[in-house]
């Protein structure tokens, strides 16, 4: 059996989403740019992709820039208000718990000058909101927090978050990568907003970032006039046709009980816990640290047995360093170290989680019969 949890990572593209795409490869292969009736026929596309996606986030069309993914959308976001607001103050805030897209794009800034404060969390993963507060000065010009967590799947009270903003005058983006579609995420909710097609069963690179018409955004590719004059580059047209397909058909009704089914019974291994909060929470993630044991041991066993997780995030996990989402919730090195993520989909079977829970004891009681680290 093969059993795929490890949704936070990428999903499978729908084939609804395949089929969408495929005209855009073979006869309806024009350039948007052009003004022939091959161009037309791909501006179409990109015409009512945006419009899904500009209807599902309560934006206009025009406020919807596509991207090569979260990654650019975030960096967009990011770089394009700290260079074009570089006059109004050169102090930026972020939080410890943000996926690197976020964090790699404030750490060159930090080099270039900017002043950066990185905001803790509670236990849960929830920002201090206290904290961000007293950390705005008049030289603030950006704040930027994720939604939900890719790694624990803790979802953040941003609209309290953007009141607080607001308030201050300061400019609001949020990483919507992993909420957007499972989660209520509009534009009355941040200033800008970054998703991305392939965690939600679109294809890989492509995304979008929302940007509300009254916000002055700087560019970081220059060249032709394509997305509102914000983002130049010839559209990837059918990468954008099937973003638009899976926001259109994207659901997510089984997967809560399925989560709760695969926690409850993780659970009841010993020595096993929840990272992350039960309440606020991705209806996709489970993440369980199990003491006495390495999480790279437990994912290469659970490989063996056609079982596909990660040890935190995708990203950290060909590196030793443990997550720096974990130890900000206050996990020890090695309590990170044995933690684990499955993360579910849409395609995610009650069959498919028995397997898994009939699969886990076992590997963790032969891991922690083997392992130097006690028990
Ligand atoms: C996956 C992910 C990204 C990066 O998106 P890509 O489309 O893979 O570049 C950014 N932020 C979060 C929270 C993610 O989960």
């Amino acid at each position: 059996m093969k059993v795929y949890l490890d949704n936070g990572a990428t999903t499978k593209t729908a084939p609804e989403v395949v089929e969408a795409m495929l005209p855009y490869f073979s006869e309806k292969y024009g350039n948007a740019s052009s003004l022939h009736s091959f161009g037309r026929e791909a501006k179409e596309a990109l015409d009512n992709a945006r419009e899904i996606i500009a209807k599902k986030l309560n934006a206009f069309p025009e406020e919807i820039i596509f991207t090569s993914g979260g990654t650019e959308s975030d960096n967009l976001a990011i770089k394009g208000i700290a260079y074009s607001h570089k006059d109004k103050g050169n102090h930026i805030i972020t939080s410890q718990i943000e996926h690197p897209a976020v964090l790699g794009a404030y750490s060159v800034l930090e080099r270039e000058g900017f002043q950066v404060t990185y905001i803790g969390v509670d236990k849960d993963g929830l920002i201090k909101l206290d904290q961000l507060e007293k950390a705005m000065t008049d030289k603030t010009i950006l704040v930027s927090t994720m939604h939900a967590n890719n790694e624990i799947g803790t979802i953040q009270d941003i609209k309290k978050i953007y009141e607080i903003c607001k308030k201050k005058n300061v400019l609001f983006h949020t990483d919507g990568v992993q909420s957007f579609c499972k989660v209520d995420l509009d534009s009355s909710m941040a200033d800008m907003i970054s998703i991305s097609a392939h965690k939600i069963h679109g294809p890989k690179g492509v995304g979008a970032l929302y940007v509300n018409k009254k916000v002055k955004l700087g560019k970081l590719l220059h060249g032709g006039h394509q997305e509102n004059d914000m983002r130049a580059g010839t559209e990837n047209v059918a990468g954008i046709a099937g973003f638009g397909k899976a926001v259109e058909i994207y659901d997510n009704k089984n997967m809560c009980k399925l989560r709760d089914k695969l926690t409850s019974g993780l659970l009841k291994v010993d020595n096993t816990y929840l990272n992350g909060s039960k309440e606020n929470r991705l209806c996709n993630n489970v993440n369980v640290r199990f003491s006495y044991v390495e999480g790279e041991s437990i994912l290469m066993k659970l490989n063996e047995k056609g079982i596909a997780v990660s040890t935190g995030s995708a990203c950290s996990s060909k590196e030793l360093q443990p997550s720096h989402v974990l130890t900000a919730i206050g996990l020890k090195p090695e309590e990170a170290h044995g933690s684990i993520r499955f993360t579910l989909s849409k395609y995610t079977t009650s069959e498919e989680i028995d397997y898994v829970l009939k699969v886990v004891p076992g590997i963790i009681k032969n891991l922690r019969e083997m392992s130097p680290l006690g028990k």
